[in-house]
């Protein structure tokens, strides 16, 4: 399958600039013709869902702006082959899952199918996740280089899920990971490339005041009071509980409201569970609102945070924490937890409040409460050091880098 890539161009790369400033698009556009005539094929498994696709599908049009023939295309796979996937994603997160012999096969075989059937087009192969890990196979006889994009935190696999995929990974011409500590020892070069978000996109956008009040009216929220809210799927990791308890401890004091926003996932069973026990949790205290967002609401996640006094974060683990992206580039002030990508993002009183219990997390929250100004000033704190670091545009540029350090024989080049 292939990307109609231009119908989502909505983004214009000069709409950029009053947010990066004129320099930043100039040095894009600088590297990209150093990439001219290359053709940069991306390859992973869907075009919708989960961050991979919302990054590409922002990535891709911007690529081919800067003039880089990007293009992109997914694997086709049986929905035994993706259930497979599943658990060799969960597996490189370090949980228990019983992989079978049956199962190693099916992937092998998958990928094999995918090779006889893709029109391989790029010099430069970029390979997402590890679904299409295997089609490496087709490099012997293309060539060109190829790329794998490991969004996945491997510092703590199941070793023998990880010694099958080492086996293609080291296949490669370079390997990406979000975070030093997501990555592994490898004989290939690696590249360190934290995610992004797109400061134009429907979740982060400027919005109309009207938008966010029609958005307070429909949840029944006071405008008038402080709103304290959390967004994330419902799942234990996100430790919604420990959010309501912290609010409960703030709320004895502090006149306010909590917002506890999110999802439940189709490919999650647990998450119905969670959101079931967080309702019974919040059934005695109005002031708690448990709001169930369909999934594309973009707009909507995105008036919640705006409407937020103190977004929270209070994950017992997390990814990189996109979440807390999104709240910083707000200028919300952020009371998180240190873990995941969270402290890459959060720096203890500087960008925001780091915590480590639910105490810590009422305490940090009374504080900001009863201290606005400091609350703003780590909120654009927070907001500059996102734009210095996690925007699109950074990525493009460390993107636009990486391939061009391709075409360098020298270990010299850091990003
Ligand atoms: N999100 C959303 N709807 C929800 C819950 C979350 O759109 O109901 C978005 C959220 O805005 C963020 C992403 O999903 O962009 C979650 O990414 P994060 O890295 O915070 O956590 P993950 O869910 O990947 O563990």
């Amino acid at each position: 399958m292939e990307k109609e890539i231009f119908y989502h161009s909505r983004a214009k790369i000069q709409n950029y600039i009053p947010i990066v400033g004129r320099s930043t698009i100039e040095e894009l556009m600088a590297l990209a013709g150093r990439l001219s005539g290359k053709v940069i094929q991306n390859i992973n498994s869907t075009f919708t869902g989960g961050g991979v696709a919302e990054i590409l599908t922002r990535m891709v049009p911007l690529l081919n702006q800067l003039g880089v023939d990007a293009r992109w295309k997914t694997i086709k796979g049986s929905e035994e082959f993706f259930s497979v996937t599943k658990k060799l994603h969960n597996a490189l997160h370090g949980r228990k899952e019983h992989i079978s012999s049956e199962d190693f096969s099916l992937f092998l075989e998958v990928n094999k199918k995918n090779i006889e059937e893709l029109k391989f087009q790029g010099d430069i192969v970029f390979i997402h996740d590890p679904q299409p890990i295997a089609l490496i196979a087709k490099k012997k006889e293309l060539g060109e280089k190829w790329i794998w994009r490991c969004h996945i935190d491997v510092s703590n696999p199941d070793k023998a899920v990880w010694e099958f995929l080492r086996d293609f990974v080291i296949g490669y011409d370079a390997a990406v990971f979000s975070a030093p500590n997501y990555a592994q020892e490898l004989p290939i070069r690696q590249f360190m490339i934290s995610p992004s978000i797109d400061p134009l996109s429907d979740k982060n956008r400027e919005l109309p005041s009207e938008i966010i009040d029609s958005v307070l009216n429909k949840y029944n929220l006071d405008k008038s009071k402080p709103i304290i809210t959390q967004i994330s799927r419902f799942d234990y990791l996100k430790d919604p509980v420990g959010v309501i308890q912290a609010f409960k401890m703030v709320r004895k004091s502090i006149d306010c409201q909590l917002v506890l926003a999110g999802g439940t996932a189709t490919d999650d069973p647990e998450s119905e569970k969670v959101f079931e026990e967080v309702k019974e949790r919040a059934s005695d205290n109005p002031d708690i609102h448990i709001l169930l967002i369909p999934p594309e609401s973009d707009m909507e996640i995105n008036a919640l945070q705006r409407a937020a006094t103190i977004i929270v974060q209070k994950s017992i683990k997390e990814g990189f924490g996109l979440t807390v992206t999104e709240a910083l580039w707000k200028g919300k002030p952020v009371v998180a937890s240190a873990v995941g990508g969270i402290p890459l993002q959060v720096k203890n009183r500087f960008t925001g409040l780091l915590c480590h219990s639910v105490e810590g997390a009422a305490y940090a929250v009374k504080r900001l409460l009863s201290n606005p100004e400091y609350a703003r000033w780590l909120g654009n704190n927070g907001r500059e050091h996102i734009r210095q670091n996690f925007l699109l545009t950074r990525h493009l540029k460390d993107y636009l880098l990486l391939f061009i350090s391709l075409y360098y024989n020298t270990d010299e080049i850091y990003l």
